[in-house]
């Protein structure tokens, strides 16, 4: 299904090399993987990417490209892909799943959080990864496909493929686990230990379980019946909002594909569909083997026409994907104790699958990566920017996680005075559109507070820039980067900078 690149990547970006090029030895070739190896190789370091599997996804499904995302891969100089392959949303319409009445059209450029710099996409995710596969390629990145990483010397900074000896391990400077959400590195890393409790601060609580489905849809079906025919409007994003499950559905490619993802947040969602892994492979296989999922048909009866008949028409292709609550999971360290190794993407940051930022946050790691790797001189300057990198994703990565949370029990409230908040709250954050100007004495409900409050966290989260982070970080202490360190202090001591 992959559309064929056109001529967006030949006008991808230059960047300055660093002044010393080092080796990057990437297990993983997935999004964060082939990200990180294309932005590691703009600034003229060598890369070698291990990939376990024969490197040809086909996921026939969609992936979310949001503002904080697409302004890195305008960055890279390729927003004339983007426009040709990305479905852009402009307007997103919230509606009562079981009703179909609108509760709102909200502008992405709403003024109510400050202003989205840059503009939210759907893509098809077979798009997304053709396009960072060309991009490695174009750079010379050397990919080893068929090939597994087995083991880790952080000391020797080296790493094992299966089948290979001990003494034929692959040597580099910096190894980085791009190995996705069940990552082997993430076990040399802080010994792949999680910190369970959610940060103090954090609301509100994690969903006991949640069951995600997508689909991906011809237009030309959907133009069939007038009542999908109308979700059809460009640049808009519609949003069902369910008892205890949401939808959203949004052009993913021009005139082209619609994708639906459907979330289920129950407790008891999971233990319904037992036989949903938690693990994409596994869905892949689902999606051509007609599973029937039980919690869809009973919801299909209590919502609205134009869902049911997505779903219906959805059959045997919808794709699931259960969820074990590791999005509550806090990693405590994303690099190792050598300072030679580091996470990014799944590995790093466990995500819900089909989250608005996925595929985004591993973007944000190969751009921070760059941006700081752009500036090495010397070779006794890499633990240092390894753990700067930890510094600047670590709270990025529980904001976004925190964000995630607090707009699906938004989505997902049961009836009750809570929802009927923030069917108001939506109603007015739509008139209000771009002219809101808030009043400073205004006093509001706790419900509605805690609506506009995930809402910012939402919006914020959109308008992060890495490459903003990492010049901060250099403007606060690029001086102490370019000290000479006396390496028998440890890497520690030099980075007490929190
Ligand atoms: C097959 C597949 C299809 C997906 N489809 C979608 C989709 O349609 N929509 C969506 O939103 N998200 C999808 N995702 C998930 C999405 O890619 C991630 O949530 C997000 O983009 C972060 O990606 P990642 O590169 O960190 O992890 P992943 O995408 O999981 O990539 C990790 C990569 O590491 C490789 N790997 C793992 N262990 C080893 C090892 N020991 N040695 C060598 N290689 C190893 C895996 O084969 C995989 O290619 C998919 C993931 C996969 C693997």
């Amino acid at each position: 299904m992959a559309q064929h690149i056109r001529g967006g990547i030949k006008t991808a970006k230059r960047y300055p090399k660093a002044e010393i090029s080092l080796h990057f030895i990437i297990v993983g070739g997935g999004i964060a993987g082939l990200a990180t190896a294309f932005a590691l190789s703009l600034v003229g370091h060598r890369v070698t990417v291990i990939e376990e599997s024969d490197g040809r996804i086909q996921t026939n499904n969609g992936v979310t490209c949001p503002p904080n995302m697409s302004k890195i891969l305008q960055d890279w100089g390729l927003q004339s892909w983007l426009d040709q392959v990305g479905g852009k949303v402009a307007n997103f319409r919230l509606t009562a799943a079981h009703s179909g009445d609108e509760l709102g059209v909200v502008h992405m450029d709403t003024k109510y959080a400050g202003k989205i710099e840059s503009d939210f996409f759907f893509l098809l995710y077979d798009d997304l990864y053709t396009l960072l596969r060309s991009l490695v390629d174009i750079e010379g990145v050397e990919v080893l496909l068929n090939r597994k990483v087995v083991d880790i010397d952080t000391h020797a900074v080296s790493v094992t493929l299966s089948g290979d000896s001990v003494q034929a391990s692959l040597k580099a400077d910096v190894i980085i686990g791009a190995d996705g959400k069940d990552s082997l590195v993430r076990s040399v890393v802080n010994s792949g230990s999680f910190i369970k409790e959610v940060p103090t601060g954090s609301e509100p609580a994690d969903p006991a379980g949640l069951v995600i489905s997508s689909a991906v849809f011809q237009t030309k079906v959907l133009t069939e019946d007038p009542e999908l025919a109308m979700l059809l409007e460009p640049h808009l994003w519609t949003l069902w909002c369910g008892n205890k499950y949401y939808a959203t559905g949004a052009l993913c490619s021009p005139d082209l594909y619609y994708v639906v993802m459907f979330s289920e947040v129950s407790s008891n969602a999971t233990s319904a569909v037992e036989d949903i892994k938690n693990d994409w492979k596994e869905d892949l296989k689902y999606g051509t083997n007609k599973l029937k999922l039980d919690h869809i048909e009973h919801r299909k009866s209590e919502s609205e026409a134009r869902f049911h008949k997505l779903l219906d028409l959805a059959g045997d292709q919808l794709r699931s994907m259960r969820y074990d609550g590791f999005g509550s999971a806090y990693l405590e360290n994303a690099v190792d104790d050598s300072g030679s190794v580091c996470l990014v993407g799944d590995a790093g940051h466990p995500i819900v699958p089909y989250s608005w930022h996925s595929a985004a946050l591993g973007v944000e790691d190969a751009c921070t990566l760059l941006h700081l790797f752009a500036g090495i001189q010397r070779h006794d300057q890499i633990p240092r920017l390894l753990n700067a990198y930890e510094e600047i994703r670590q709270p990025r990565w529980e904001n976004i996680l925190d964000a995630e949370k607090a707009y699906r029990t938004e989505l997902a409230m049961p009836p009750g005075p809570a929802r009927d908040a923030r069917d108001q709250f939506f109603g007015e954050l739509a008139r209000m559109n771009s002219t809101f100007e808030e009043e400073d004495d205004e006093v509001v409900s706790e419900d509605v507070e805690r609506l506009r409050m995930a809402w910012i966290k939402t919006m914020a989260a959109y308008n992060f820039d890495a490459r903003e982070a990492v010049d901060d970080w250099f403007s606060k202490w690029g001086g102490i980067l370019h000290r000479t360190v006396d390496l028998s202090e440890g890497v520690e001591d030099d980075f007490k900078t929190k």
